[in-house]
């Protein structure tokens, strides 16, 4: 299967990777030549345009940072977009994390040139995407689901079809909303323990197997020591960033202001990853949130 690969980033690179290994015919283009060097080094074929990287690919794949690079992309800016390039038939698969309102936009500017699409959020982060273990939520046609599947489960091990165009991106944010809601939730009731003396370790083993227990307090504790191989016990380097949590958690709002739904708590989760955010750890991952509500140490 001949494969563009657009965005070749934190997530996209070593997904792009996973696809070269299998055996497809990939040809990637990020616009950072950083990241197309560093491809480069790993053996991936670099086009040296979006043009050159889609030219007779029957699947175009992306992975952009936010909504208005992908509507930029396939729509255009002052200029034609991506999707007048491609053939009638041509598969696109969108992964970035975007408002569901443009993957709907994209959509249906797609479906009169027969451009099939579907959006294709991730969970996971940049180790499961290096593993190949991502969880991809589908919106969509079935049959375009369908055809894509065998390219995402070279990526992922979990692959959902949640609905039609947009329903990826509207799973991704209820999903995400809820982890940031329950981080924040986790965070306090560690610190209070810890704030009455209790041993953190034995904390959180005792709500981990009481109603408290969560996937935080399961593979993600956010205090130091706890837990081996987890951002809070490495500094808070890598894992998932703050500001991409706040990113997410923004979508949240914008769709449930559009939705008129009330999410009191998903608009909290916002505001605190917010100031968290602007008290310069925007780059850490987002379980540091935990640190402005321990004490300092004696
Ligand atoms: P990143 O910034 O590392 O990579 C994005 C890449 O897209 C950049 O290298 C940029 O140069 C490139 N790009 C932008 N416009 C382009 C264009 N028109 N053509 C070609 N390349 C272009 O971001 P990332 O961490 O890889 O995240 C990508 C998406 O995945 C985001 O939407 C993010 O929210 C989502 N996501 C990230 C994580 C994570 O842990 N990093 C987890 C889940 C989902």
């Amino acid at each position: 299967m001949k494969i563009a690969f657009l965005g070749l980033g934190n997530m996209g690179g070593p997904m792009a990777l996973n696809l070269h290994r299998a055996g497809h015919d990939l040809t990637g283009y990020d616009l950072s030549p950083v990241a197309c060097k560093r491809l480069a080094a790993e053996g991936l074929r670099i086009a040296a345009s979006t043009l050159e990287a889609v030219a007779g690919a029957e699947v175009v794949i992306s992975m952009l940072p936010a909504s208005q690079h992908v509507e930029d992309l396939y729509l255009g800016n002052g200029g034609p977009g991506l999707l007048e390039s491609l053939s009638a038939g041509t598969l696109v698969i969108d992964s970035s994390t975007i408002a569901s309102a443009t993957s709907i936009k994209v959509a249906k500017a797609a479906a009169p040139r027969k451009i099939a699409i579907i959006d294709a959020p991730v969970s996971g982060g940049t180790g499961g995407a290096v593993a190949g273990t991502l969880t991809f939520m589908v919106g969509g046609a079935q049959a375009d689901f369908e055809r894509a599947r065998p390219l995402l489960e070279k990526m992922g091990a979990n692959i959902f079809h949640a609905g039609p165009a947009g329903a990826g991106q509207a799973a991704n944010i209820c999903n995400n909303m809820l982890l940031g809601v329950l981080m924040i939730g986790t965070s306090e009731a560690l610190a209070l323990g810890v704030a009455n003396g209790l041993d953190p370790k034995v904390l959180s083993e005792i709500m981990r197997r009481s109603s408290g227990g969560n996937w935080a307090l399961e593979k993600y504790n956010p205090l130091p020591g706890v837990m081996d191989k987890v951002p809070s016990s490495n500094g808070y380097a890598g894992g998932f960033g703050t500001d991409l949590m706040l990113k997410d958690l923004g979508l949240a709002q914008e769709n449930a202001i559009a939705t008129r739904t009330p999410t009191l708590l998903g608009g909290l989760a916002r505001n605190v990853f917010a100031a968290h955010s602007l008290a310069g750890n925007g780059a850490l991952d987002f379980s540091s949130v935990i640190q402005p509500l321990l004490r300092a140490k004696k």
